[in-house]
């Protein structure tokens, strides 16, 4: 009856990544490796691992009319996701300029171009892709402006899922249609401001139900994650993987959480097949060349 399991309103990148010996200080130039272009933005992450993993998969985003919005369409098609949600122009499409040092520290500058101008207004003209979608993922790297709308044009019976990333303050309203709310420990701690007085990641959980989700997920990285819902927390274990690159992890576990939540699973059976996921994803380099098939996910 539907025909997306998951619809992602998000961001699509270019990461522009250059490896350093020394990540410049204020006013000095450094020679870097060779420029390496990747497909990023936590949406077209997010839809890329849906789409691998063999969901349906639509993407609501704004790229700019260049050769970076070129390459990030290339890409979400390449993966299978519908593109028809994808605008076109407005503005460059969203650069991230990346310097890794050896030691794998990063420095990044976040233009986000185009991103910035998917406005409220595109998604009330997407009607008939939130219609046709099981599932509704969102991130934060979009006007909030945009997410307030993406959670009022919800079709009935549709499901929401946030990742509020980068973190900041967010309006009951779209707390309270979130299930779940998935955060990392950064973004439980901002998303719960004042009221985070412990380190204890079950107490956030639970403090974060209390503003308003119907449920909420905390990431734990290499330990695993905690769901909590009405009926309390709940542990979820990592698998033990050599982890290479963690990068796009949380990506590929909301990605594969949501689709696993349309499939009608239980909120602790889809968070242990999205850490699979997220561990599947650790054990390669980059984001979206990371993200694994189904066929992998079971091989794992
Ligand atoms: P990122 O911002 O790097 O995309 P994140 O901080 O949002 O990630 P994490 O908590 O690091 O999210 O990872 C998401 C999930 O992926 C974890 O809950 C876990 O299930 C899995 N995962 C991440 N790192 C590892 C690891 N080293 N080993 C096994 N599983 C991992």
């Amino acid at each position: 009856m539907y025909e997306y399991d998951l619809l992602v309103v998000g961001s699509a990148n270019a990461d522009l990544v250059i490896d350093v010996e020394r990540r410049p200080a204020a006013g000095e130039t450094v020679l870097g490796g060779d420029l390496a272009v990747h497909p990023g933005g936590k949406g077209a992450n997010q839809a890329v691992a849906a789409a691998r993993l063999g969901a349906g998969t639509a993407l609501l985003a704004r790229v700019g009319d260049d050769g970076h919005g070129r390459l990030l369409l290339d890409s979400l098609r390449a993966a299978g996701v519908d593109t028809v949600g994808v605008l076109v122009g407005g503005a460059p499409t969203g650069v991230a300029l990346i310097t890794v040092d050896p030691s794998g520290d990063n420095s990044i500058v976040v233009s986000p171009g185009a991103n910035s101008r998917l406005l409220p207004s595109d998604v009330r003209a997407a009607a008939s892709l939130f219609h046709a979608s099981r599932v509704v993922s969102a991130q934060l790297e979009i006007p909030l402006e945009t997410v307030v709308e993406t959670v009022r044009a919800l079709a009935p019976g549709s499901r929401f899922v946030l990742n509020p990333s980068p973190p900041r303050e967010l309006p009951a309203e779209v707390l309270a249609a979130c299930d779940p709310l998935i955060v990392n420990e950064h973004e439980a701690r901002v998303v719960l401001g004042a009221a985070c007085v412990s380190n204890d990641p079950a107490h956030w959980a639970r403090l974060l139900l209390a503003k308003g989700p119907r449920s909420v997920v905390v990431t734990l990285g290499a330990e695993g994650a905690l769901v909590c819902d009405g009926s309390g927390v709940t542990r979820v274990p990592s698998v033990k993987v050599d982890a290479v690159d963690t990068t796009g992890a949380g990506d590929a576990f909301t990605a594969a959480l949501a689709r696993k939540l349309g499939a009608g699973a239980t909120l602790a059976d889809a968070a242990a097949h999205a850490a699979r996921v997220g561990a599947a994803a650790v054990t390669k380099r980059g984001a979206q060349e990371s993200y694994p098939t189904a066929a992998e996910v079971d091989a794992l």
